[in-house]
């Protein structure tokens, strides 16, 4: 008998994944997309729980950080990362009230006495890890910015004492190839009202009777993995406030629908028969042996079709043989996208007759 532990720690991890209410602005929340945090205070039981996967790298993530901690000490001696479990801490930016904390503040003996910049763990994907390295956080990751600067924020209230002119940001590759990259960010004061403009807004639209606009395209990778997926993009939103869509014309809309469902049977029945047709030419030209037929038609003024026969090299790219004997290069090579497709489906009786 096999033993495997696969499913029960996928259904452990899945099983912790809560969706977490909005109760104010924290440096995680601070580029939420407006739309998720209005859901989060007025259809929070509607919203779905994460998966078990996105839990998994939270906890990797997480656990990611005592390692950078020990790897920072170790080859820094006299160096230490202090307050690292400091409880929450509190702000304002302008009238709204920020909670959050800092991953810790940097103790140095080679900085001058009393400057304790602040540190700030993550762990990223390939993908992530060289957009860090060749533009800086500010510009590749700007969420990862906005907590910075409100995080810096919240230290240097709090910590009034001590000298936090900036924070580092540390980042660890996950996945195979390890590498670490830092950067040093200041404390950028017009950032903070940068962040309160924004909050500004955030109050505003969730005072509103409906959920605000989405700020993203159809398959926007915000969306992927977003609680908030199904109301937003699933039509579910307006259910929550006990009005269904109303469509003002009807009558357009069925018109529209017979238009296409006609053309579409038309389309199946005319490549029905092409594809009869082309084995009828083919036939021809092999029956004549000749490479081309021109056929004036007669009816059609000016008008010839012309069956032929056209020979070329067709390319071909073995796939699997560059997986199996490149893996690395396919890898790299190989990337996934979200793409969004408009389907229709066609049922008769309740049966699907074309999809
Ligand atoms: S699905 Fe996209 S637009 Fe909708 S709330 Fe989530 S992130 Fe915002």
């Amino acid at each position: 008998m096999s033993y495997s532990f696969t499913t029960k720690i996928r259904n452990h991890i899945g099983s912790n994944m809560k969706v977490s209410k909005y109760y104010g602005p924290t440096p995680t929340n601070m580029a939420t997309c407006p739309k998720l945090i209005y859901h989060q205070v007025d259809n929070y039981s509607q919203l779905q729980a994460p998966g078990w996967q996105l839990g998994l790298k939270f906890r990797e993530g997480n656990e990611q950080e005592d390692l950078t901690v020990r790897l920072i000490e170790e080859s820094h001696p006299g160096l230490k990362i202090v307050e690292r479990n400091t409880k929450n801490l509190t702000a304002t930016i302008g009238r709204h009230q920020v909670k959050g904390r800092p991953d810790g503040l940097i103790y140095d003996p080679n900085l001058s006495k009393g400057t304790m910049p602040m540190f700030e763990a993550k762990s990223m994907d390939e993908h992530n890890f060289i957009k860090f390295m060749a533009f800086g956080i500010e510009e590749s990751h700007p969420y990862y910015y906005d907590q910075l600067q409100s995080t810096l924020l919240l230290v240097r209230v709090n910590f009034p004492k001590v000298h936090i002119p900036y924070a580092v940001i540390f980042a660890k590759l996950r996945g195979s190839e390890i590498d670490v990259w830092d950067e040093a960010v200041e404390f950028n004061p017009d950032h903070i009202d940068i962040l309160e403009e924004r909050l500004d807004k955030r109050d505003m639209i969730l005072g509103q009777e409906y959920a605000p606009e989405r700020p993203y395209e159809r398959g926007n990778p915000f969306c992927q993995n977003c609680p908030a997926e199904q109301l937003s993009w699933g039509g579910l939103e307006f259910e929550t406030k006990e009005e269904l869509p109303t469509i003002d014309n009807l009558d357009e809309l069925v018109k529209m629908a017979k238009n296409l469902v006609g053309y579409m049977e038309a389309q199946k029945l005319a490549e029905d028969r092409i594809d009869l047709l082309r084995a009828y030419f083919d036939n021809q030209l092999s029956k004549w042996q000749r490479r081309e037929i021109p056929i004036a038609l007669r009816d059609l003024a000016k008008t010839t079709l012309t069956p032929y026969l056209r020979t070329f090299d067709k390319s071909t790219f073995d796939q699997d043989m560059i997986r199996l004997e490149h893996p690395k290069l396919a890898q790299r090579a190989s990337g996934k996208s979200p793409v969004t497709q408009l389907r229709f489906k066609v049922t008769q009786d309740g049966k699907v007759v074309r999809i």
